[in-house]
């Protein structure tokens, strides 16, 4: 099977039920829009997320997941902090999983994911999440192969769980280039405001930039479902990066056609004195 070769604006989720080729996929692309016009379109999304999440909270119907996963510098948090700023912080919960504590690598990998996961009415955002343990653990061989291969039903399962008990799943990679992943590191070294990010161990992942996106190709292609669809994100400029994750949400949230529950009966003839 031919990877589907994208074209022109990349907002659209990725194809299901076939390869990813990531090269495809041009980290610049733009949509053709200029910065000023991508700006406004970023507004507009975000006062419509705030009002979708209000709806969202009232209804108590519905859950809204985010998962953010990228290399380092493809900004996970600079496009939370963006992007989320359409949310009211208190329906919002961010949490980033790092490297697993002693404790939760005594359980199975959902555990400590399953435990942030929305309950109805709210939004989480996963910077990082339980894809980590299909990328970073298999370039880095943390367990046997066969072990990691299960990993993309299980996640498919959990997946499709969480969406039939009424949570709807958003998950984008940020697709930087290498090149731009360079310039972003530099500036790190390079400006004293910014040092405290630089990670040196950052250069080992980058090192292995190669099996890094053959891990994100599998994940993307074995976990993309209708109702957990992946985003691949042009995301080497940040302003069109925040216009496209901002669109899709929208768009998924538009979908679920949410309304205010009923209001008190007899409220017209109330009268407050
Ligand atoms: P940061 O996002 O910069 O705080 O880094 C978090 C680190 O935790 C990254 O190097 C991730 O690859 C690592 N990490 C996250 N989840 C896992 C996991 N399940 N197993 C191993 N390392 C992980
Ligand atoms: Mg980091």
């Amino acid at each position: 099977m031919e990877p589907t070769k994208p074209i022109g604006h990349q907002t659209s989720a990725v194809p299901t039920g076939q390869p990813v080729d990531l090269s495809a996929y041009d980290p610049d692309e733009t949509g053709g829009l200029t910065k000023a016009d991508a700006r406004e379109q970023l507004k507009t999304n975000l006062r419509r997320m705030a009002e979708l999440q209000e709806t969202l909270y009232a209804q108590g119907k519905h859950a809204l997941l985010i998962v953010l996963q990228a290399m380092d510098a493809g900004v996970k948090d600079s496009t939370i902090r963006h992007v989320m700023d359409g949310f009211n912080p208190q329906g919002c919960h961010v949490y980033s999983f790092g490297v697993p504590t002693e404790e939760e690598l005594a359980h199975d990998f959902l555990w400590r994911i399953h435990q942030h996961t929305p309950p109805r009415g709210y939004v989480s955002i996963f910077n990082r999440s339980h894809y980590e343990d299909v990328l970073v653990v298999r370039v880095n061989k943390l367990v046997p192969e066969k072990v990691w291969r299960a990993r993309y039903e299980h996640i498919n399962n959990f997946e499709r769980l969480l969406a039939d008990s009424g949570v709807t799943i958003l998950k984008f990679y940020l697709h930087i280039s290498k090149e731009e992943q360079r310039e972003r590191f530099q500036d790190r070294i390079d400006r004293a405001d910014k040092q405290w990010k630089f990670n040196p161990g950052d250069l080992k992942t980058r090192a292995r930039w190669k099996d890094y996106m053959r891990a994100f190709e599998d994940a993307i292609a074995n976990c993309n479902k209708p109702w957990a669809p992946w985003y691949v994100v042009p995301a080497n400029r940040k302003w069109y990066r925040n216009l496209v994750v901002s669109t899709a949400i929208v768009e998924a949230m538009e979908q679920l056609k949410m309304s205010y529950p009923p209001a008190p009966k007899g409220i017209e003839e109330m009268k407050i004195d």
